[in-house]
C-alpha cells in the first residue's frame, strides 16, 4: 500500500517541487540503452558540442579557461574535443563563482560534495535536468534486477550525517529507506545492526562493499533465504568489490550482487547488468580511458565528461580511477558500452579508534568535506594513522590562504566525537600542496594506516 503511495504520489510530487523530469528520462533511457554504438556515439558528440558552446557563453571562468588554452568552441570532430585540457579536482572549485551566479535561473539546484577517496575536496553544483537524468539512470539500471524506486532499501552507508540528521531521517522514512551508518558497525553494536536489518525485511541492500561484507560475515543464520525472502539483489557502491567478495556475499544472501560505479561529482557512471558487465550510462557521461604514463600495463585513468551539467562544467575531468582498456562485448545486447575492470578504489580502509574499534576512513573524509563546504580553504588532505592512539590529518591550503588550525581542530573534534569516540588524538598539520600532490600518485592515497 505504502509502495503505491510512494510511486503514485510522493515521488511525482517530490520531482515536481524540484523541477526534475525524472519519468521523462526514465522512458528515454529504457529505449536508448539498446541503441547501436554508432547512434550512441553520434548523440554523445552532439551533446558535447552543445555543452562546450553553452559553458563558453554562460561560464566566464570556463570561457577564459578555453581561451587561455587556445581551444576553439566550435568542435568539428572528437579530436577537437580532445584538445581541451584535462580538468583536475583542484580546478573544480574555480567554477563555483559562476555556478553561484547562475543557479537562480534554473529554479532549483543540488549540491554534491566530493573529496571522497581522492584527498582533494570539491563542491559541485548540479542543475535540475542533470539531477533528474542521474535519478532516471539509477531507476533504469536498478530495474535490470527487478528493483523499483518504491522498494524498501536498507542502506549500509558511510556518511555520518554531520549536519541535517533530522532531515535525512525524515527523508529516509518517507522514501522507504533505512540507513545504517557509522555507529551501527561498531563491534559492540553489530549484532543489534543485524537484527535491525532482518527486521526491516528489505527488498534490496545498497552500500559499501566492505560494510556489506562485514555484515554478511557476521550473519550466521543458515535460513537466510527464509528471513530475506523479498530480497531481489545487493548493490555495492563506492568501493571496488573483489570477485571473491561478490561471490561470498551472493552465496550468503542467495541473490545477485551487483556493482554500481559512480562518484559524487557526476553520480552514477556505470552499472552491472544481469550478464555481469558494467554498462556506461552513455546518455549522462562520456568516458575516456587515458594513459598518463605511470599506470600498470593494460590500464588507463578514467577521464569523465558530464554531458548534462549546465550549472558547472565537468568536462574532461580526471577521476583518477584505474580501469582496464579492454573492449568488452556483453551478451545482454544493450548498446551502452561496457567499462573494463576497475582497480585501486578503496577497500576496507579502516581507522582504529580505542573508543569505537574499527571505523571506516570515509567518515573522517566526510567531515573534511563539510569543512570545505563551510569555507575552510582546504585544497588537498591526507589522513595517516601512525599507531592505535594517534591520527594525523595533513592539509594543503589554497594558494594565498591561511588557516587557524585551532579552529579546525575544535570543529573536527565536535563533529567526530560520535563517530570516533574517546581516546584517539587527532593532530592537524599544514603541508605544501605541491609535495602532497606528488605523493598522491592515484586517488586512493587519502588514507594511510601504519598500524
Ligand atoms: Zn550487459
Amino acid at each position: 500500500m505504502y509502495k503505491k503511495l510512494l510511486e503514485k504520489i510522493i515521488y511525482p510530487f517530490m520531482y515536481f517541487v524540484r523541477r526534475e523530469r525524472v519519468s521523462t528520462f526514465v522512458k528515454l533511457y529504457e529505449e536508448s540503452q539498446w541503441n547501436s554504438i554508432n547512434i550512441i556515439e553520434n548523440n554523445q558528440f552532439e551533446k558535447i558540442k552543445e555543452l562546450i558552446q553553452y559553458h563558453a557563453i554562460n561560464s566566464k571562468t570556463y570561457s577564459q579557461f578555453l581561451i587561455k588554452n587556445g581551444v576553439s568552441t566550435n568542435l568539428s570532430t572528437i579530436a577537437d574535443f580532445e584538445k581541451i585540457p584535462i580538468m583536475e579536482k583542484s580546478d573544480v572549485n574555480n567554477f563555483l563563482v559562476d555556478a553561484k551566479k547562475n543557479y537562480s535561473s534554473f529554479g532549483s539546484y543540488t549540491v554534491r560534495l566530493t573529496g571522497g577517496s581522492s584527498g582533494v575536496p570539491a563542491v559541485v553544483f548540479v542543475d535540475p535536468e542533470c539531477s533528474a537524468r542521474s535519478l532516471a539512470a539509477r531507476i533504469v539500471c536498478q530495474g535490470w534486477h527487478g528493483v523499483k524506486p518504491s522498494d524498501r532499501q536498507i542502506r549500509l552507508w558511510g556518511r555520518p550525517l554531520v549536519s541535517g540528521r533530522t532531515k535525512a531521517f525524515l527523508k529516509d522514512l518517507l522514501l522507504n529507506r533505512i540507513r545504517l551508518n557509522s555507529q551501527s558497525f561498531e563491534e559492540i553494536k553489530i549484532n543489534k545492526t543485524i537484527k535491525k536489518l532482518i527486521k526491516s525485511k528489505p527488498d534490496y541492500i545498497y552500500g559499501y562493499a566492505s560494510l556489506i561484507q562485514l555484515v554478511s560475515d557476521k550473519i550466521n543464520d543458515k535460513n537466510l533465504k527464509q528471513i530475506f525472502k523479498n530480497i531481489k539483489c545487493v548493490i555495492s557502491t563506492s568501493e571496488t568489490m573483489s570477485i571473491k567478495q561478490q561471490k561470498a556475499i551472493s552465496e550468503k544472501f542467495k541473490c545477485p550482487v551487483v556493482d554500481e560505479y559512480g562518484c559524487s561529482e557526476v553520480d552514477i557512471i556505470a552499472f552491472e547488468c544481469p550478464s555481469g558487465s558494467k554498462h556506461i550510462v552513455s546518455d549522462n557521461v562520456f568516458i575516456e580511458i587515458i594513459r598518463f604514463g605511470d599506470e600498470p600495463d593494460g590500464y588507463g585513468q578514467v577521464v569523465i565528461t558530464d554531458l548534462n551539467n549546465k550549472l558547472m562544467p565537468m568536462i574532461r575531468y580526471r577521476l583518477g580511477d584505474l580501469v582496464s582498456v579492454e573492449k568488452i562485448k556483453c551478451s545482454c545486447g544493450r548498446g551502452w558500452p561496457c567499462l573494463g575492470r576497475i582497480i585501486g578504489r578503496s577497500q576496507g580502509q579502516y581507522i582504529f579508534s580505542p573508543g569505537k574499534g574499527m571505523v571506516h576512513s570515509q567518515y573522517v573524509v566526510y567531515i573534511i568535506e563539510e569543512l570545505v563546504f563551510k569555507g575552510f580553504p582546504i585544497e588537498i588532505f591526507k589522513i595517516i594513522q601512525s599507531d592505535n592512539y594517534n591520527l594525523k590529518i595533513i592539509l594543503g591550503l589554497k594558494e594565498g590562504t591561511d588557516l587557524d588550525l585551532g579552529e579546525v581542530s575544535t570543529y573536527f573534534k565536535n563533529e567526530s566525537k560520535h563517530v570516533l569516540g574517546e581516546g584517539l588524538i587527532c593532530n592537524f598539520e599544514i603541508a605544501s600542496v605541491d609535495t602532497m600532490r606528488k605523493d598522491l600518485k592515484n586517488k586512493f592515497c587519502h588514507f594511510e594506516s601504519q598500524i
